[in-house]
This record gives C-alpha cells, structure tokens and sequence, in this order.
C-alpha cells in the first residue's frame, strides 16, 4: 500500500488578473505539486487587509484569479479553492496562535522588515505585524506538512514551525511542523527590467494577454544597454529577454545566446521571437480562460465547493484543538 499523500497548503493575494511572474514562480509549481500532494489552494483575501483597507474590488478579483488558476492547470476536483475569509477557522486559530509567539519575535521577521522599508510604512498595524500568524492559522488549520514558498517567505515558514512546536508542547501534538519547499523558478524579471514582476511596478505580462499584446509589450522590454544597433555583440546574461527565453523557448535559447554574443541577431529580431514563443506557451491557458469567463457559474460553483471542502477539514482541525486545549 502506498504511503498516505502529504498534504499542502499554498495561496495567493486576490490581486486580479495573474502576470507570467505568477505562472513561472508559483502556478507552475503548484500545477506539478498536484500530482503528488494534496492541495488546498487559498485566496488570502484577509491578508490583502495588510496593505490596503480598500476592499471594493476583493470579491472581483479573487474570482479573477480562480479563473486564471483554473485555466492554468489547478484541478479543482483534486485541490480545493477556497476564500480565507469564508473560513470562520482561520480567525480563530490566529487567535489561538496569537498568544505563542511574542511581539519581539515577530518584529525579528526579516520580511516585515523589508516590507516596512519597501513599502514605506510608518505606523504598523497590529495585523500587519502578526500576518505571519495568520499565515500560521491558514496552514496549520489545514494540517500543511509542505509549503511551497520563495525564499523571501523562508522566514515565515519557520515561525509557524515554532507555533506548532509550542502548540504541541503545551497542549499534546496536534500539527505537524510543515517543510518549507523552495519553488524551482522562483523569480521572472519585470519587463522594465526590475527584479521582479509586479502589478504595482507596471512591469508584467498577463497569463491572458493576446498575441498582439505580447508583441507590443516585448517591443519596449528593456534589453542589454550596450547593444545599440543590430550587430552589436550582446550580452543575454545582462538582458532579460534572454532570461524569457531560456523559459519559454528552451530549446532556441542557446541558439540565442550565441548570436546575441556574436551580434548576429538583432534585438528586434529576438523580441519577435520571443513573443511568439510566449505566445504559444500561453495559447491554451487563454482559451480555457476564454471558456471560464463565459461559464462564471462554474467557477462559482467551483468556488463554492471549494470552500464547502476546505470549512469541513477547517471545522475538523478546530475540533482537534479544542479537545487538546479543554475548551469542550
Ligand atoms: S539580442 Fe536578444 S538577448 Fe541579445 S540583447 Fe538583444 S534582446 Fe537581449
């Protein structure tokens, strides 16, 4: 008999429309993922509360991206979907939780150090600070025993580790201490070429984008500044088509690599084929989004089901801990 499927927990902020960012560092993965775990997929719209209060577009975007998950690759059958705060659990555990980690210890967080600074916060909320717990709740209610993580989210890996050693020092073992497993291809650079793609950045391609919009896009992505003209030698390791390349046409890249460095392949020439091979990739994501958007009571049905799933599990979980805690 095969040994029992471990089991994921791995989300995302309802932002809307998925860039190719999303595709290469996340969906990717978790599409793989499926074949040999048990996931369940949340839309971290309590989490979204971190950074902006404003909530009027939540519920549109988080259909937005189940869409695109859905067109993707994530099988909703296998992996249920499911909004954070259709979840009463999740609260509830973050409460718990909330009382096994002090303030210091969260305040040591490399990430909300980084987020602080990037994002130019002056009054940190008292949510803001303890997202990591949340995000503790959101695994730990699900018994997660591997999170499929970049390396920026290590950190918090590690503090629901420490939340569930405590939990279960205190009260009898409940959770497992989830492993953190880094993503093959973590980060796409943004077309202007930042670090890393963003929505807020204006840098991103959408999994949805037209053919059209692909070319357009890549005609004005930054490429390596000291290839002027044609046949200037270039240099791929500098310029971040190439790294599309390597992603989206493997097999034409080294081909690439080398007439760039000779300077036989201008980079209008190279953009165009690059956008092709996007292009190509993306086509059956399109047309099964373009069959969803016209379906929307299935992806609501799916939705609903989803959470349906993830409440039973949730309520489970729940039963567990107040048995382990006597609260009756
Ligand atoms: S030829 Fe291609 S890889 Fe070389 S600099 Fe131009 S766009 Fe970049």
């Amino acid at each position: 008999m095969s040994p029992p499927r471990k089991r994921i927990l791995s989300g995302m902020r309802p932002t809307g429309r998925l860039h190719i960012g999303h595709l290469v560092g996340a969906l990717e993965n978790w599409v793989s993922l499926q074949e040999t775990y048990d996931n369940f997929h949340l839309i971290a719209d309590y989490h979204a509360l971190t950074t902006s209060l404003d909530t009027s577009a939540l519920y549109e975007n988080s259909v937005e991206m189940v869409i695109d998950w859905i067109a993707a690759g994530i099988d909703p059958v296998r992996s249920p979907l499911f909004r954070q705060s259709r979840i009463k659990e999740h609260t509830e555990l973050n409460l718990i939780f909330g009382m096994l980690i002090t303030k210091a210890r969260l305040e040591r967080n490399p990430t909300l150090k980084d987020q602080v600074r990037d994002l130019e916060i002056e009054n940190l909320t008292f949510g803001h600070l303890g997202y990591p717990v949340l995000q503790a709740a959101d695994i730990l209610l699900y018994r997660g025993e591997v999170v499929p993580v970049g390396e920026d989210q290590v950190p918090h890996v590690e503090i629901t580790r420490e939340i569930a050693r405590k939990f279960n020092a205190e009260y009898g073992k409940v959770f497992p201490e989830p492993e953190a497993k880094l993503t093959r291809f973590a980060r796409l650079p943004g077309l202007n070429g930042e670090m890393k793609m963003s929505k807020s950045a204006g840098n991103t391609l959408l999994i949805s984008s037209p053919p059209e919009e692909i070319a357009a896009k890549m005609k004005r992505a930054v490429t390596d500044p000291l290839k002027v003209r044609k046949n200037d030698p270039g240099r791929p390791e500098v310029c971040l088509v190439y790294t599309y390349h390597k992603k989206f046409n493997p097999g034409g890249a080294p081909e690439v690599e080398s007439a760039c460095r000779s300077g036989a392949l201008g980079c209008v020439e190279c953009k165009g084929r690059i956008s092709e091979a996007i292009s190509g990739a993306l086509a059956p994501v399109r047309e099964k989004r373009a069959y969803l958007e016209t379906h929307r009571d299935e992806v609501l049905d799916t939705l609903a089901d989803g959470e349906r799933r993830a409440g039973e599990a949730a309520a489970e979980t729940m039963g567990r801990v107040r048995e382990a805690m006597k609260l009756g």
